[in-house]
């Protein structure tokens, strides 16, 4: 039976090091929210990182655009906030209007407040070693994985899903490591291979948004599982993997909800605080 990677208890542990460094600055590091336009899941999703921003003694400020905005007025937005001294990082919460082009919205962030690592230059400076924030999920799964304590090195890894935020940056990530990395997608599960590929995963990590994509007893013997996936199945949040089976054959798997999501969250309130600390010259 797994041992599992409580999220929670992890995220708490890195968010009192937070709420230490944050203390240990001359001023209240400060985060701004954008939310353009009325989103249910964007603004709770706003309410619970205010929370926890201010059990870190984090400033929290939402910044709320009508839908009706323009590209040119968002990006004028940020514009402000790149230049106010008293906002130490940006994050801008999705979804955006359809008709908005996301890439143009982000790549218009200071990379000094891009604490999320959205702006599409980061991946070039992960692969460089040298980003100034690792996007908030992809480092999330790294903490995770170190807090196993198993070895990366030489491992065969094998990750679902290549998104921007997810799967890519984490491949990058993990070579750092010295692992042997495969990245499957969508093309590889139309092919037919995806089950041979999750067959000899020491390590998997899976973030596509299909639950029970993964079968259970698809997972190695002894495997490290990390299960970023978020469903709503009969009003339960589950992830992409069968989490019973995929329980009794692998060594860690993170559970959902409470692996992978809490520990996002401390992420995004850590880069937060190395933002105000750069920014101090710290
Ligand atoms: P995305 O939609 O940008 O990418 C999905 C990926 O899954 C793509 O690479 C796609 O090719 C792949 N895919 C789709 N169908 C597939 C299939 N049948 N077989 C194999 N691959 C397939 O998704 P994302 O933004 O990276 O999010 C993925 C999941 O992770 C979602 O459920 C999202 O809610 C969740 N998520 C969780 C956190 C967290 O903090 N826990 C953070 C970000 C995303």
């Amino acid at each position: 039976m797994a041992i599992l990677l409580e999220g929670r208890l992890i995220a708490e542990r890195i968010k009192e090091d937070v709420r230490l460094k944050a203390l240990s600055l001359k001023t209240r590091p400060s985060l701004a929210s954008l939310i353009v336009g009325d989103n249910q899941g964007a603004d709770s999703y706003a309410k619970s990182q205010a929370k926890t921003a201010e059990g870190l003694g984090i400033e929290y400020q939402i910044y709320k655009l009508p839908s009706s905005s323009s590209e040119d007025e968002i990006i004028g937005l940020i514009g402000e906030l790149n230049v106010n001294k008293s906002v130490n990082g940006i994050i801008i919460q999705n979804p955006l209007p359809e008709r908005i082009d996301y890439k143009r919205v982000i790549f218009s962030m200071d990379p000094e407040k891009d604490i999320e690592g959205v702006r599409p230059g980061n991946i070039a400076e992960i692969i460089a070693g040298r980003a100034k924030f690792i996007p908030c999920t992809a480092y999330a799964v790294m903490e995770l994985i170190a807090a196993s304590k198993v070895s990366l090195y030489g491992k065969e890894v094998v990750i679902v899903g290549h998104s921007a935020i997810v799967g890519k940056p984490l491949a990058f990530l993990l070579l750092d490591k010295f692992a042997t990395v495969t990245v499957c997608h969508i093309g590889t599960s139309q092919a037919g291979k995806l089950e041979d590929h999750v067959r000899r995963a020491e390590v998997l990590i899976v973030a596509v948004g299909k639950a029970g994509l993964i079968k259970g007893e698809w997972v190695k013997e002894g495997a490290v599982v990390i299960d970023v996936g978020i469903n709503r199945v009969n009003g339960k949040i589950v992830g992409d993997v069968e989490f019973p089976a995929a329980e009794r054959k692998a060594s860690f798997i993170t559970p959902v909800p409470g692996g992978v999501g809490p520990v996002t969250v401390a992420m995004l309130m850590c880069n937060l605080v190395e933002a105000a600390r750069l920014q101090h010259g710290l």
